[in-house]
C-alpha cells in the first residue's frame, strides 16, 4: 500500500552511533522505533568514516610494524619492511568483510546457567558477539561473545561469562557491577566508549531486555555500531 500511513513511538533521523543505540534502547522499552537516514549504510560517522576506520589502520599499522610482537619479546618480528596502502585497505575490508582465526580468552564470574537451573532461579540470558562490536571486528575476533545472566523479576546481574579477545580484561566491568549488585539498568544507562570491548556489556544488556518482555527480534548487531 504506497499511501499507507505508519505511526511509531519514536521516530530517529540519523542512524549514526547515537540514534542505533536510541533505537535499540528504546525498543528494548517494547516502542516501536523508525530509523531514518540519508546514507546507504547505517553507522553514522563512526562505522562509515571517523571512528572503526580510523582505529583499524591504527591496529594494521602496529600489525604490520611488529611493534606490539617488539614491545612483548624485545625483538624484532617486523612483519613486512614497507607497508603499501594497498595492505592498509585490505585489512580494512577485511574489518567490514568479517574473518578470524584465533585462540580465545575465556573468564568468567558469579553463577553459571547450570547453577542458577539447578537452585530454580528464572534468569534471562543477554548475549553479544564480537562481530557485532566495533572493536571486536577491528581486531578480527568475529568469534568471540560476552553473556551476561539477570534475574529475571528485577533483572539483577547474576553472572558475566565472555570467550574472545581481552575477555580476561573485560571481566572486570561485569565483576565491579556484580560487587555493587546491579541490574541491566548500570548497562543501559553507562555511557560506553566507542569501539571498544566494554561496550558488549550495553549491547549483551538490551538483548537480555529484548528477551526479558517477550521481544523477538534481536538488536545486538545493531546496538554497537560506533
Ligand atoms: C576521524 C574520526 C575518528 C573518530 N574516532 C572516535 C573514537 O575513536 N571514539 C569515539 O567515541 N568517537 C570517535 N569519533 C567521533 C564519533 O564518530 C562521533 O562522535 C559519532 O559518530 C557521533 O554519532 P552520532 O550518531 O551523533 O552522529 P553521526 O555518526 O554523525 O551520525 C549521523 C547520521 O545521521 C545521518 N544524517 C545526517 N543528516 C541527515 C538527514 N538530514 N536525514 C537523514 N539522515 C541524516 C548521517 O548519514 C549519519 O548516518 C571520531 C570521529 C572522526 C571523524
Amino acid at each position: 500500500m504506497p499511501n499507507e500511513i505508519k505511526t511509531y513511538d519514536l521516530v530517529i533521523i540519523g542512524g549514526g552511533p547515537a540514534g542505533i543505540v536510541g533505537a535499540a534502547t528504546a525498543k528494548a522499552y517494547r516502542k516501536t522505533v523508525a530509523v531514518v537516514d540519508n546514507h546507504h549504510e547505517l553507522g553514522g560517522t563512526g562505522v562509515n568514516t571517523g571512528t572503526v576506520p580510523s582505529k583499524t589502520l591504527r591496529e594494521t599499522a602496529l600489525a604490520l610494524s611488529g611493534i606490539k610482537a617488539r614491545q612483548l619479546i624485545g625483538m624484532d618480528f617486523s612483519l613486512k619492511q614497507e607497508a603499501t596502502v594497498a595492505d592498509f585497505l585490505r585489512h580494512e575490508q577485511h574489518v567490514k568483510e568479517g574473518f578470524n582465526t584465533m585462540i580465545p580468552e575465556v573468564s568468567m564470574v558469579g553463577a553459571t546457567e547450570e547453577t542458577l537451573m539447578k537452585a530454580g532461579v528464572d534468569y534471562v540470558v543477554g548475549r553479544a558477539n564480537y562481530r557485532d562490536n566495533g572493536r571486536g571486528r577491528i581486531i578480527g575476533d568475529l568469534d568471540g561473545f560476552l553473556k551476561l545472566l539477570f534475574r529475571r523479576e528485577d533483572m539483577k546481574l547474576l553472572g558475566v561469562h565472555i570467550i574472545g579477545e581481552q575477555a580476561t580484561e573485560i571481566v572486570h566491568i561485569g565483576l565491579v557491577a556484580l560487587l555493587a549488585g546491579s541490574t541491566a539498568d548500570v548497562f543501559v544507562e553507562a555511557c560506553f566508549n566507542a569501539p571498544t570491548l566494554g561496550a558488549l556489556y550495553k549491547s549483551a544488556t538490551i538483548d537480555a531486555m529484548l528477551k526479558a518482555t517477550g521481544a523477538e527480534a534481536s538488536l545486538s548487531a545493531l546496538a554497537e555500531a560506533g
